[in-house]
């Protein structure tokens, strides 16, 4: 059996007994394929072995010139070998370096198989999430949303008056929250799992399978590198000197700043620069793209900016900054948008033009790690580098930066590591949340993806005022933005920007993973006076006029 490997797929798309078949015959025209297994077409799943090596976007591709889509779930050697390589000085089967978010999901993933498991830390317990990113963030937009709100008079009869937010009282209640989530959710997790060894200190790769911490040597069977990212800034003439806020430090201000400008207009930036706009900050936002949250769909960042705006944020697009300068405790950003010279004053500064993957000082291309352009560790889609005994997860690998991501990783690659699992890294389905209000949630591919990807694409927008739940909260702001396949009928993308839109997304990034279609989407009841029913009115605009219908999506 050397040299051949059982793969194992998801498919999506197969409706009856014949599609079965028409799947089969598409796998197996990939050549190297001896032998393919559909457990019944309701299974969605198929199970191959073919010879080694064949390329997962091969099989792809087959599948969809079929009519269905394939990803790979798992790959392991057709001798079903499972086991950890036997490696090492035998203290740890595996070290994980880093302890955030992914380096505990690998930890605990390699102790719930059976393994000793080294997890090493230089600084906080935790990471980014629960120390600096997420939680502290999360929880100040929703003690502002709430101040911000209250000043509203959305509802006739309703009227609040208050005083000043009491900002200190706020910051005080995020770092209540922040030191119970990293007790609770990582230094009590940790001992639960005695075949995990929690080693404070910083961690240096010698080569092969070496590795030193803080002088002492260690050997392990297999080595997993989970040192996250950290915020970065262009290098802008000035700014260094000036020193500024990065995102960290932005959420710690013991004090509201009068005003602030915000360099980046991404998840991170914009989060912020609303943040303090409600406590009562004056904010511009400068960005160098086109557009606000400029990754995503075109009508999402025009409406943002509309709602921004009204709240009193000043929004600059395609704004090259020339230079910072910091004189009696004022910034002084220069620089042009199109030909026009502009020039922003204010008292705070808060570079969010994203983050970088820590690989400093790792040793890590000694060890025959191979780093991309930006300092980001490449793998391939099992996530392991060029170094047979390491692999690397979360934001260290520079892309989808989002804690369920690094999560997702860190599982995949411990079992990949340990029992060579061969699963596959898998992404094109995740949702993607950007924390304003009203919020941006979107998955799959925006419409300007779908036609460059050469998918024959139908659209369908909806207005939040055509949303029942959208009415009754008097909060009309958004819209929905829904792409698929017409030739298939199956949902590509769905993009929404609404109050909350996170907490619809779900639903449709389990429609695009799944395969479903916009009629069996169409068929579904959807709860009343709920926004995820919005989902369903999207659906049903695809060819119908949703001002026309009456109660219940009907
Ligand atoms: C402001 C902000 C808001 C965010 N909000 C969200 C959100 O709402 N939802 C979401 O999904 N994601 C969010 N993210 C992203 C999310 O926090 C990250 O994707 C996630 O925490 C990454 O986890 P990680 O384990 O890869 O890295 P990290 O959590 O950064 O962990 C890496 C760890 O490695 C340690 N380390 C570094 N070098 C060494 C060494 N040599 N030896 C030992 N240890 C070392 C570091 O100290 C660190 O603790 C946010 C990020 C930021 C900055």
């Amino acid at each position: 059996m050397a040299g051949q490997e059982k793969i194992s797929f998801d498919i999506r798309g197969m409706t009856c007994p014949s599609c079965e078949v028409h799947v089969a015959n598409a796998i197996k025209s990939v050549e190297g394929v001896l032998s393919v297994e559909i457990p019944g077409w309701e299974s969605s799943e198929a199970e191959v072995v073919a010879e080694q090596g064949i390329d997962a976007k091969s099989f792809a591709e087959a599948v969809r010139q079929a009519g269905y889509e394939a990803s790979v779930r798992a790959r392991q050697p057709a001798d079903g070998k499972t086991s950890s390589n036997g490696k090492g000085d035998g203290r740890f089967d595996l070290m994980v370096i880093g302890g955030g978010s992914a380096g505990f999901a690998a930890a605990i993933k390699g102790a719930e198989l059976g393994f000793k498991v080294g997890l090493v830390e230089a600084g906080e317990i935790g990471g980014t999430c629960v120390n600096v990113g997420c939680i502290p963030s999360k929880t100040l937009i929703r003690s502002v949303e709430l101040y911000h709100q209250a000043g509203q008079e959305r509802f006739k009869g309703i009227s609040t008056s208050q005083g000043p937010i009491d900002w200190p009282q706020v910051i005080d209640h995020k770092d209540e929250l922040v030191r119970d989530l990293r007790k609770a959710k990582y230094s009590d997790v940790l001992k639960a799992y005695p075949e995990i060894t929690y080693i404070q200190g910083t961690a240096t790769l010698r080569g092969g399978n070496e590795l030193e911490i803080d002088g002492e040597a260690y050997a392990p069977g297999k080595i997993i590198m989970a040192t996250g990212a950290s915020p970065w800034a262009p290098p802008i003439p000035g700014l260094a000197e000036s020193g500024y806020l990065d995102s960290t430090a932005a959420l710690d201000l013991r004090e509201i700043p009068e005003s602030l400008t915000v360099l980046g207009a991404n998840a991170v930036g914009l989060e912020i620069a609303q943040i303090y706009a409600r406590a009562g900050t004056n904010v511009t936002v400068l960005e160098v793209l086109p557009r606000i949250a400029p990754f995503e769909d075109e009508e999402i960042s025009a409406a943002l900016t509309g709602y921004l705006e009204n709240e009193g944020l000043q929004i600059v697009t395609g704004f090259q900054t020339a230079s910072v300068e910091k004189a009696e405790g004022r910034y002084t950003l220069r620089g042009t948008q199109d030909e026009a010279e502009l020039t922003f004053e204010a008292a705070e500064l808060l570079v969010a033009t994203g983050r970088r993957a820590n690989t400093d000082g790792l040793g890590l291309e000694e060890a025959g790690v191979k780093l991309g352009k930006r300092g980001e560790i490449l793998v391939d889609e099992h996530l392991a580098t060029d170094n047979p005994e390491i692999y690397a997860v979360g934001d260290i690998l520079g892309r989808d930066m989002f804690v369920y991501v690094a999560a997702y990783d860190g599982i995949l690659a411990a079992e990949n590591a340990l029992s060579q699992a061969g699963r596959v890294y898998d992404a094109d389905y995740i949702a993607r949340i950007t924390f304003t209000d009203p919020q941006i949630a979107s998955a799959g591919l925006t419409e300007a993806q779908a036609r460059e990807r050469g998918y024959e694409v139908k659209v369908s927008t909806l207005e939040m005022k055509h949303v029942p739940r959208a009415l009754a909260a008097r909060d009309t702001r958004g819209l929905i933005k829904l792409v698929a396949d017409a030739s298939t009928d199956r949902l590509l993308g769905a993009h929404i920007l609404a109050p909350e839109a996170g907490e619809m997304i779900q639903t449709a990034v389990m429609a695009i993973k799944f395969g479903i279609t916009v009629s069996e989407m169409r068929s579904m009841m959807f709860p009343y006076l709920t926004n995820a029913e919005g989902l369903k009115l999207a659906v049903l605009a695809f060819d119908k006029d949703v001002a026309m219908l009456s109660c219940c999506a009907g």
